[in-house]
């Protein structure tokens, strides 16, 4: 250990009280610090944010953190705020200040105070931010969740498009971009993009060795099925996923008539309703929330037990990111997704209104959701193979933890779901 890696030992216990880095946290960091462009791919709950908070604390300057939510950013804000006694350590950006508190924000900047600047990214275009950040030092930009960069991402975001063009009248500043998005499509684009070519990349591995996958076939007993599985899982958490808002108001009525304490969640519901379910399903209230994918972002309960797709997801990466909600604690989660051509043709025609190029996509996307459905081979290496990651179904870690591992003969047929 050479005398750079003990110091970032030290301040890694002295700001987040942590004694060991996790993962490749502290490669990161050294990149960061060695001041080079740098690329971070790792699954979410990996530790992202400190590869880029804890250089940001230690350097010269102040770096600028690009992130989408507002929602999100207030919360790392509180955060950092907590570990200092400096409430300015830390600030956002956004249109929803004051101009007391734009000055405010201004001074700490300049007094070099602030070291860790969350902007979304329709305020970096902003010339007057832009000219003002012209004037003072910045370490570094990070850019949260890159994968908004690109059409082949799962949460596509026009202005990060413009992010590339900003940073360039900063001056050269190395660039962070971080994702927990890994298909190789989308991060050529982030490169491509951000123009980064030259980056350091780190990416961790993407196997959930805990989650079971299982795949049924969609039939008209659906919802009994369900209600059998979940009976099989009493008293444990569990979130189902279904496509429309109208098929989760009425699988959470059935589920309620049979028994089962769920609630509803959707975009449909009032700001009140959604974060009153939310919390319910949080403090253990409720065992199952059923749910559109407006569910889930920026959800951290460590115990979800299983993860039900009642309808099959627009791509494998929605997929992942949706069942990578079960099982956070490294305990048991099942994902369990019913599968049935007439979903693919729902999906299909939804997407038939937008323009080709978005259709295009859209349908590559979704075929390699069908190939994962009605493959016969490990689950788990079809899914990390999609991620560009080698997996060995024989040996590696949860291996034999699907359907079609533990049931080689086992085949899903794509049978026309009987509507009632
Ligand atoms: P990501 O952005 O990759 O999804 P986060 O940055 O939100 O992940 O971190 C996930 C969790 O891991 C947080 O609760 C954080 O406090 C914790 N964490 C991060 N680094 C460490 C570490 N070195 N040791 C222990 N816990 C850590
Ligand atoms: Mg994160």
């Amino acid at each position: 250990m050479n005398s750079n890696e003990i110091e970032i030992h030290k301040e890694l216990k002295k700001y987040f009280g942590f004694s060991q880095f996790k993962g490749l946290q502290e490669q990161v960091i050294t990149s960061i610090l060695d001041r080079k462009n740098t690329f971070v791919i790792m699954p979410t709950g990996g530790g992202k944010s400190l590869c880029y908070q804890l250089p940001a604390l230690i350097q010269e300057g102040t770096a600028i953190v690009v992130s989408p939510l507002i929602a999100l950013m207030k919360n790392q804000v509180d955060a950092i705020r907590s570990l200092s006694s400096e409430n300015g350590i830390a600030h956002v950006l956004n249109s929803s200040l004051t101009k007391t508190e734009i000055a405010q924000v201004k001074k700490d900047i300049t007094s070099g105070l602030t070291k860790l600047l969350y902007v979304a990214p329709e305020s970096l275009t902003k010339e007057e931010y832009v000219a003002f950040l012209q004037s003072v030092p910045i370490s570094f930009v990070a850019i949260d969740e890159a994968h908004c960069i690109s059409e082949w991402g799962h949460d596509f975001r026009p202005e990060y498009r413009n992010l590339r063009n900003i940073i360039k009248q900063l001056g050269k500043v190395p660039i962070i971009g971080l994702t927990a998005t890994a298909t190789p499509k989308v991060q050529e684009d982030i490169l491509k993009n951000l123009d980064m070519s030259d980056a350091n990349t780190f990416k961790a591995s993407f196997n959930r060795p805990n989650l079971y996958y299982e795949v049924r076939t969609k039939t008209k007993n659906i919802e009994s099925d369900i209600i059998r599985f979940i009976k099989q899982h009493k008293g444990k958490s569990g979130i189902i996923y279904c496509l429309s808002r109208k098929k989760v108001e009425s699988i959470a009525e059935v589920l309620q008539v049979n028994g089962i304490s769920a609630v509803p969640y959707h975009a449909g519901l009032d700001a009140k309703t959604r974060a009153k379910h939310q919390d319910m399903f949080l403090m253990e209230d409720v065992d199952v929330v059923v749910a559109t994918i407006a569910f889930g972002m920026g959800i951290d309960k460590p115990d979800v037990r299983f993860v039900i797709h009642h309808d099959i997801p627009k791509s494998l990466e929605s997929y992942y990111q949706e069942t990578g909600r079960a099982g956070r604690d490294g305990g048991e989660g099942h994902c369990l997704a019913y599968y049935s051509y007439k979903d693919v043709e729902k999906l299909e025609k939804f997407m038939s209104g937008k323009p080709v190029a978005e259709q295009e996509i859209g349908f590559a996307l979704l075929q390699e959701v069908v190939a994962y459905a009605e493959t016969s081979m490990s689950r788990r290496k079809f899914l990390l193979h999609y991620f560009g990651e080698e997996f060995d179904s024989e040996t590696g870690e949860g291996a034999d933890m699907d359907d079609n591992v533990r049931n080689p003969k086992h085949k899903v047929e794509a049978k026309e779901e009987v509507v009632k």
